[in-house]
């Protein structure tokens, strides 16, 4: 029989690996809390409307990738491919209008159906930040200074650099989808494919395309820089002013536009030059129509994700293993007792094992290999002794140490 293979672009995480990624998310909990933000977990599939609508029809991920599929009772579902449209449901089912702002995080796997490659998988993790309620720019500044203490505890200050842009509001970019639409239609026989279907749909994804030619017909095309209204570029302003007061370095990437379609004003990437085609790290933006695209009230959000592996692979984090300590008793009265001096290390925050076979020696070796910090040895003579002894396996020295001490003798 071949060897038994997870599905395409699904992996086992585990080891080395599984460690940085669970830093990843620690250290994500730990910077959202600090500007306030709470647990959220909603399903890991939703009905197909969710994703679709907000996403929009013309999106890679609606048109490619998403994981759909009709369930038993004939309902139409989609496996989540990103996090903000499954929050924002969750936002309007349990009314949370109610009680603004409303600052939540989650974290999970996530699934699209792309072609795998180091750093891009069907299945993966992102973490997830979104904060509903605020109109103002001062919103976008506190999650992208969010986003940058994360990345700059991850030990990723040097290595990313922040894309920034404004995609404008509704009557900018009707301007902008006008001025594109005369500028594509002057390349119609030229763009591929997915483009021209695009320059019906939402030309403004045209700007996205990976197609080379394509690539260089928007090379030329306007700016939406030049189709911002006042209130657009002050808002745009102002964003840039307190990211410059957080100091948070940024680049203006003018033809920044995210994949998705519920984008507005800010919009942003944090990329690496470290993981070829799998730059970004992590990306976000405003989306204030989004909630109300989902059949809710018009509140605003703005809001990012993070790749976990992308995250996990760059990140400068020591990941080692908790050294254990091992209990090696001898005979079955000492087995007892090692039970209960075992809960007691645990209660003091350490990690036990027990290695009850073979002879002393190679116990000690198993010890040894398992990279074990102490061994505890107890026999009957020990027991009857009530002590330990307690084997410090760096400097090989050993010494008796009574039961109740041995809390202390291993806290040094
Ligand atoms: P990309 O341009 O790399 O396809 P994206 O714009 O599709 O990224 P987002 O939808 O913004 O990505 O998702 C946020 C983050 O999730 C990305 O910056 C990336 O770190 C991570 N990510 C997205 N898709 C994948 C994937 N297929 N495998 C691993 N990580 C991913
Ligand atoms: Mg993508």
């Amino acid at each position: 029989m071949s060897k038994l293979q997870p599905a395409r672009g699904t992996r086992d995480i585990y080891g080395e690996e599984a460690r940085r990624m669970s830093k990843v998310v620690d250290t994500f909990r730990r910077v959202a809390t600090s500007y306030g933000f709470e647990e959220i977990a909603t399903p890991i599939f939703e009905f197909t409307e969710v994703f679709k609508r907000p996403l929009g029809e013309a999106s890679d991920v609606v048109s490619k990738e998403m994981y759909t599929f009709e369930d038993r009772g004939g309902e139409e579902v989609t496996l989540r491919p990103e996090f903000t449209a499954g929050v924002c449901r969750a936002f309007i089912s349990n009314g949370m209008q109610q009680n603004l702002p409303c600052r939540l995080m989650s974290n999970g796997p996530a699934f699209r159906y792309e072609r795998p490659q180091k750093g891009r998988y069907r299945q993966f993790h992102q973490i997830n930040a979104e904060l509903l309620g605020p109109e103002t720019p001062e919103a976008d500044v506190d999650q992208i200074a969010m986003a940058w203490r994360l990345l700059k505890e991850l030990g990723l200050g040097d290595k990313v650099i922040l894309h920034l842009n404004t995609l404008g509001d509704a009557e900018s970019r009707a301007a902008y989808r006008d001025a594109l639409v005369a500028y594509f239609d002057g390349y119609k026989d030229k763009l591929s494919e997915d483009s021209v279907r695009r320059l019906e749909t939402n030309p403004l994804r045209i700007l996205d395309s990976k197609d080379d030619g394509d690539k260089e017909i928007v090379a030329g095309a306007p700016l939406l820089s030049e189709h911002l209204n006042e209130a657009s570029r002050a808002f745009f302003e102002a964003v840039k002013a307190g990211l410059e007061a957080v100091g948070v370095p940024y680049e203006h990437d003018e033809r920044l536009v995210r994949g998705l379609d519920y984008y507005t004003h800010t919009a942003f990437e944090f990329v690496t030059t470290e993981l070829g085609a799998q730059g970004t790290v992590l990306a976000g933006g405003r989306y204030d129509g989004l909630i109300e695209k989902l059949g809710g009230p018009a509140v605003a959000g703005v809001g990012w994700a993070g790749g976990i592996e992308r995250l996990a692979m760059l990140a400068d984090i020591q990941t080692e293993a908790n050294r254990p300590i091992f209990m090696l008793p001898m005979g079955e009265a000492a087995t007892l007792k090692a039970f209960a001096l075992a809960e007691g290390l645990r209660g003091a925050g350490y990690t036990v094992l027990a290695d009850r076979s073979g002879n002393m020696k190679k116990r000690l070796n198993r010890a040894n290999k398992a990279e074990a910090r102490f061994a505890v040895i107890l026999g009957d003579n020990e027991l009857e002794a009530g002590n330990v002894v307690l084997k410090d396996l760096d400097s090989g020295d050993q010494s008796e140490v009574a039961f109740d001490s041995l809390v202390s003798a291993v806290q040094g």
